[in-house]
């Protein structure tokens, strides 16, 4: 099976090196700006764009004539015509979202990027980059020195297995990363090792995931929460960063700092999903997972960081790709599927049930059962149930383009006769509250900073 696959490696760059990142970072951003700007204006006149094609005829005709442009030569001529392949797509992307052919949220329209706003980065196309050893070498910049051994992707490149489409090299942090776009020839299984192994999962705040399979163990993996954890510390260097004067040489340091924490939580909770997916994805073939709406979900201020924390769309994207490769399969119970409702003994459906109630007690049969793992049995159960036509169109979830799900079926048709949309909201707003209850911690923590804000002043 053929996969895109991206190999991401921290740099150590010399100081002269990491002089030559920040120019062709610099570089990449002064021609996305410069063919922003082109486009409009064009634009004004004849009501359309140049193409990325286009805008490389003008950029090397204005490069030429103009002499205050005369440093183009300093950096990879790559990332001027990445940058203008990138506005291109934007663009592109932006009518399609007008138009109400793209997926997902509604996309702006390209703005101009600002030095120190916008993310440092560039990007080489797969024939001007290579990796072995400890040591990457790009075109124009030379061999830098990796933090770790390149030897997993080298190998690969080595045994003909891999192809380099293209490398990104981008700052977060202060620190230098290059990722590059791989395609890899994965050789997956054509069966899982344990066929018919079977697990549902219930995806919460308290426990990161808790998963009942079919021999009916229990398998909770505790929540991390690495960025509350480093909430304390967050919050006092926030507010040491507040009170720099603007565009002072001390507010960029502290700024560094707040990057810093907020950078290695991202890697710690990155690390345990990886580990914990894994895991999930070697031992069972298939896994069943609730399909929620994380989107929506963080839009509410107060849910937003526990939710963020735990990483649920990451969860769900990496048991995707995962449990293809392993051969296995992910299956997404419908947006609306009341799995936590549900009595696992009986199938009872409950009107409502407060998040506060941690234990389920079914009126009908007298089951006692925890919240999560009756949820848990309920998507497993699903699964042997014919859950495939809960996917949409009936697909199991395999690795596409990247970023790309099956679409679920319109609310309320999920279970044909059984699951409404009135139901359907009830469960949503059931959701919202438990992110509410345990946001509260989060929260309180918050308007402390706030507090502390007030008695300055
Ligand atoms: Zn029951």
């Amino acid at each position: 099976m053929k996969v895109r696959q991206a190999y991401r490696f921290a740099l150590d760059p010399t100081l002269a090196q990491e002089r030559a990142l920040r120019s062709h970072a610099g570089a990449s951003r002064f021609a996305w700006n410069w063919a922003l700007a082109q486009c409009k204006a064009r634009y004004a006149a004849e009501r359309k764009w140049y193409s990325a094609a286009e805008l490389h005829k003008v950029w090397t005709s204005a490069k030429k004539a103009d002499s205050a442009l005369s440093w183009w030569s300093d950096n990879s001529k790559c990332c001027y015509q990445e940058a203008f392949r990138d506005l291109d797509r934007a663009l592109r992307d932006f009518i399609k979202s007008k138009k109400g052919k793209r997926k997902g949220r509604k996309l702006g329209f390209p703005k101009f990027k600002k030095k120190g706003r916008c993310r440092d980065s560039f990007r080489i196309t797969g024939d001007r980059v290579s990796c072995a050893g400890a040591s990457v070498t790009i075109s124009r910049i030379g061999t830098v020195r990796t933090h770790e051994s390149t030897r997993k992707l080298a190998r690969r490149l080595q045994a003909g297995t891999a192809r380099i489409l293209s490398a990104t090299i981008s700052r977060t942090a202060q620190r230098w990363f290059v990722s590059f776009t791989v395609e890899v020839e994965r050789s997956v299984p054509a069966a899982h090792a344990r066929p018919g192994s079977l697990i549902g999962i219930d995806l919460g705040v308290k426990t990161l995931l808790t998963g009942v399979d079919d021999q009916g163990s229990v398998v909770t993996v505790a929540g991390l929460k690495p960025l509350r954890a480093s909430l304390r510390r967050l919050r006092r260097t926030s507010r040491a960063h507040s009170r720099k004067r603007p565009a002072s040489t001390n507010r960029r340091k502290s700024a560094a700092r707040l990057a810093r924490i907020h950078a290695r939580a991202a890697n710690i909770r990155a690390d345990a999903l990886h580990k914990a997916t894994s895991a999930l994805t070697a031992r069972y073939e298939t896994i069943v997972c609730e399909d929620l709406n994380v989107v929506g979900m963080v839009q509410n201020r107060k849910l937003a960081r526990a939710l963020a924390d735990q990483g649920f769309g990451i969860t769900r994207r990496m048991l995707g790709y995962k449990t293809a490769w392993n051969g296995g399969r992910l299956v997404l119970a419908g947006r609306f599927y009341p799995s936590s409702k549900t009595c696992s003994s009986c199938g009872a459906v409950k009107a409502k049930l407060p998040l506060s109630e941690r234990t389920y007690r079914c009126d009908t049969c007298g089951l006692v059962l925890d919240r999560d793992v009756n949820a848990a049995i309920n998507l497993r159960d699903l699964a042997a149930s014919g859950a495939e036509r809960l996917n949409a169109c009936g697909g199991c979830v395999r690795p596409g383009q990247a970023g790309r799900w099956p679409l679920n079926q319109e609310p309320g048709t999920a279970l044909a006769g059984k699951t409404g949309t009135a139901a359907g909201n009830r469960r949503l707003r059931d959701r919202a509250w438990r992110w509410r209850i345990c946001g509260s911690e989060a929260r309180s923590l918050q308007q402390g900073r706030h507090r502390g804000r007030r008695r300055r002043g």
